[in-house]
């Protein structure tokens, strides 16, 4: 793919859009085909969870205009809330002014956690679990021999005391493009007695942190004045108003926690779309974002030196590009094959790209002319079918409800009862 500049894409068709995509990313139409069930079957379905009654669907979408380090990505989005892809898209073509987004990821390191309990000499049973270091991570390696044979495994080991006799011994497991869950899950239960052993305490909890600090991405954008508002006197007063928004989330935990979820409007329709663990990704990045012990944004905007608004953001990510649903839902292999990433660092920079587009869009919005107005006009077309409204009838009702400053479903329901009157 060279360019995700695609004009005029949101006025096709559903066909149309899956016909060019198809055509681009040389997919077959059986592949864009299964999106129409939602990617699975009921009898896959009913293999992947318990006590299955049916399907349950989301939209999803393609997010364009997005260039990270110098190459165009289109960005698979799986979202139920209006805006959120158009959002996206459109601040992605502002960034992309200021030659795109920068991204860099750290190894896609998790933590695996050993609870043990009881120890009666905290001090020496660490100073005992330094010691035997190299045969504690030999160990882990041993229960993940095909990562370690992929180039992963075994990093690193961390013990923190917890006072009243419980130690925590951390192992730091590379699962290059795997999630990683189940991995570090296996190596904590291989090492668990042994650990018990030497520390002479007992085996309490077995399992991964999903405070994945290890295995963070980091984002930055410089958006040039011009590209952010019609003109550019307008462009300094936006780039100047979302400075002031970034500021009061980092003074104000309340405002901080709607700016996160804006940045997450991003993120997890693009962990969604590839079958990723969403609420892995909500946890680690809200406890990340809480670390100093006070809620903090995770992304922050200032005004360069060039005067460009400059945007840098830090969040830990673990999402995979093998395992998981991917290798039995369609749709999230489908999502896989768009976001044409070929590592799990590379999909993980890309979301966190995503989720500052969108964090983007939502401060510009804000400092502007306020959320509702761009967001009013998608969701009345939702009310004009929760009123009943059909074909040509929802963008018809949509625009009138819209126009009085009434998205509500009297309002629709009154507008689709006068247009049918006319018919
Ligand atoms: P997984 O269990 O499918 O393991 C990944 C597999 O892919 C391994 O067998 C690995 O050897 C193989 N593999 C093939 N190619 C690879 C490559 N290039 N790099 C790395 N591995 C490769 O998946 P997982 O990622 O260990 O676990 C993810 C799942 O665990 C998710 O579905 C998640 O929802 C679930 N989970 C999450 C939690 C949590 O977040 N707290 C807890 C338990 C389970």
């Amino acid at each position: 793919m060279t360019s995700s500049r695609i004009s005029g894409f949101y006025r096709l068709s559903v066909e149309q859009r899956q016909r060019l995509l198809g055509e681009q990313l040389g997919l077959s139409g059986d592949a864009l085909g299964a999106l129409a069930e939602g990617g699975i079957s009921l009898d896959v379905a009913d293999k992947m969870i318990e006590n299955v009654l049916g399907l349950f669907a989301l939209p999803f979408a393609v997010g364009l205009n997005l260039q990270l380090n110098g190459k165009d990505y289109l960005v698979p989005m799986v979202v139920e809330e209006p805006s959120v892809v158009a959002a996206a898209s459109n601040a992605s073509r502002m960034v992309r002014e200021g030659g795109g987004f920068r991204a860099e990821s750290d190894d896609p390191v998790m933590i695996s956690q050993v609870q043990l309990d009881d120890v009666p000499d905290a001090k020496a049973a660490i100073a005992l679990v330094i010691e035997h270091k190299a045969e504690l991570l030999e160990r882990a390696d041993a229960a993940v021999p095909n990562l370690v044979r992929r180039g992963g495994g075994a990093r690193g080991l961390e013990v923190r005391d917890l006072g009243d006799g419980m130690l925590v011994v951390h192992f730091l497991i590379d699962c290059r493009d795997a999630m990683g869950a189940n991995l570090v899950n296996t190596v904590a239960e291989a090492v668990a007695d042994r650990l018990a052993e030497i520390t002479r305490g007992q085996v309490g909890l077995r399992i991964l942190s999903n405070l994945c600090d290890k295995r963070c991405v980091r984002v930055r954008c410089s958006v040039p004045s011009y590209a952010l508002a019609d003109n550019a006197e307008a462009g300094l007063a936006v780039r100047d108003g979302v400075v002031r928004a970034s500021r009061f989330a980092e003074a104000d935990p309340y405002r901080a926690t709607t700016h996160n979820k804006g940045i997450m409007n991003g993120i997890d329709p693009v962990v969604l779309a590839t079958g990723n663990d969403w609420r892995a990704a909500e946890s680690g990045a809200h406890a990340f974002a809480a670390r100093s012990g006070t809620y903090r944004p995770l992304c922050i905007w200032r005004k360069g030196d060039n005067g460009n608004l400059e945007g840098s953001m830090e969040i830990p990510l673990a999402l995979g590009i093998v395992g998981g649903p991917a290798r039995v839902h369609q749709g999230a292999a489908l999502g896989l094959k768009i976001a044409d990433v070929s590592s799990a660092q590379e999909l993980a920079m890309l979301a966190a790209c995503v989720g500052m587009a969108s964090n983007l869009a939502a401060l510009r919005a804000l400092a502007t002319d306020g959320i509702q107005r761009g967001h009013m006009g998608l969701h009345a077309r939702q009310v004009a079918v929760a009123a009943g409204a059909v074909g040509d009838e929802v963008e018809r009702v949509a625009h009138t409800i819209h126009a009085q400053g009434h998205a509500t479903l009297d309002a629709a329901t009154a507008a689709l009862a006068a247009l049918r009157a006319r018919k």
